[in-house]
């Protein structure tokens, strides 16, 4: 019934880690998992959902005209150089399926976005692991192994670590001549970015998200710049119509909200000290992160990761990503995405009590 690829990702149980309990429980869960904008979406942006759903029986604009020409003024690149997709995951998919054929290798710095894996194994590639040891970047080290691959997939910052190649490393590889795709989901946050050496490598792909800081995870809208012939190739293969006309409209008007954006950028990164400072204070091992996320461990004070994951769940209706089994990532480690300043504090309230509980024991 399946194809080859296909039997062999179930045989291996590859899947997207979801947020399970948040699926399939009706109680209401505190998501700090999956790292979502907890203040939501700018207010001008939810108008245009309504606005844009009074016309619903229409199919979308094919060409999402506008909304690219929105994105090349924000991003400072040519009309040209945009694509748009249904999520930047959609990206990814359709960009292997425009330049990739089966057997074709990715190289994947590990941890990382687990999707990079999952769509290169879904177009028939296969797929190459590098770890980043102690979660650091190694440009010369990636050099070296991305000589047999095609591609390349690197978070920027990176997901889970929090962290990124330096610009330097990052020329050496576009150096290689492969395709490196370097996502920005986060850059919002981190005020870093590459898309400027868009006009200088034509294998660079820059793929941006709406889900994160936009806040505007649940319409699926996400967009990737590149030299012109690359998104010709990927408008060859997108289904006419995957990108939703409340999608268009709400990504417009949200690149419009800088105010929003600034506003949500301050709270988000002093929620983000005052987390990464108190988990310190607990004992955690913190990453610095340059993200809506932290990647921490509890075992300096000898908790493992599902302990911890559960004991929030349980006792606080908090959900975190629980990373013990990530490609990559070999101990105990979790992902907090940074909440509202009374989501952060019930969540350290949480692991102080826990820490309570395990010393009377
Ligand atoms: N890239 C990274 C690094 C992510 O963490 C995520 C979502 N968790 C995405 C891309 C997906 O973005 P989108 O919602 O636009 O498909």
């Amino acid at each position: 019934m399946f194809s080859e690829r296909v039997q062999k990702m179930i045989a291996d149980g590859i899947s997207y880690p979801l947020a399970k309990k948040s699926e399939t429980e009706d109680k209401e869960y505190v998501k700090m998992c999956s790292n979502e904008n907890p203040y939501g979406p700018s207010p001008r942006a939810m108008e245009a959902v309504k606005e844009a759903a009074s016309d619903i029986e229409k199919y979308p604009k094919s060409g999402s005209l506008k909304l690219k020409k929105a994105i090349s003024d924000y991003a400072g690149v040519e009309y040209s150089q945009v694509c748009v997709g249904n999520g930047s995951d959609e990206i990814m998919d359709l960009l292997e399926k425009a330049t990739m054929d089966p057997g074709d290798e990715a190289l994947i710095p590990i941890p990382t976005f687990s999707q990079y894996e999952l769509s290169c194994r879904a177009n028939a590639m296969s797929t190459k692991f590098v770890e980043l040891g102690n979660f650091e970047w190694d440009a010369d080290k990636l050099v070296e192994e991305i000589e047999s691959s095609k591609i390349a997939f690197l978070g920027r910052p990176n997901n889970p670590t929090g962290n990124s190649i330096n610009r330097d490393g990052l020329k050496d590889l576009l150096e290689t001549g492969k395709i490196i795709v370097v996502d920005e989901a986060y850059a919002e946050f981190s005020e870093e970015s590459v898309i400027d050496l868009v006009d200088e490598y034509e294998n660079l792909v820059v793929l941006r998200t709406f889900s994160k800081m936009f806040g505007l995870a649940g319409l699926r809208i996400g967009y990737g710049l590149a030299n012109e012939k690359l998104v010709e190739g990927v408008e060859r293969v997108r289904p006419p119509f995957s990108v939703n006309k409340l999608a268009q409209s709400a990504a417009v008007e949200a690149l419009k909200d800088e105010e929003f954006v600034e506003k949500t950028k301050t709270k988000i990164s002093s929620g983000r000290s005052y987390l990464e400072e108190e988990l310190k204070d607990l004992g955690f091992e913190v990453l610095p992160s340059k993200a809506n996320f932290i990647m921490t461990s509890p075992a300096p004070i000898g908790f493992d990761s599902s302990k911890v994951c559960e004991y929030l769940s349980r006792e606080k209706g908090i959900l975190i990503r629980d990373l013990s089994g990530f490609r990559g990532i070999s101990s105990d480690w979790v992902r907090i995405t940074v909440g509202k300043p009374k989501q952060n504090k019930r969540l350290i309230k949480g692991l102080k009590e826990l820490k309570e509980v395990e010393n009377d024991d």
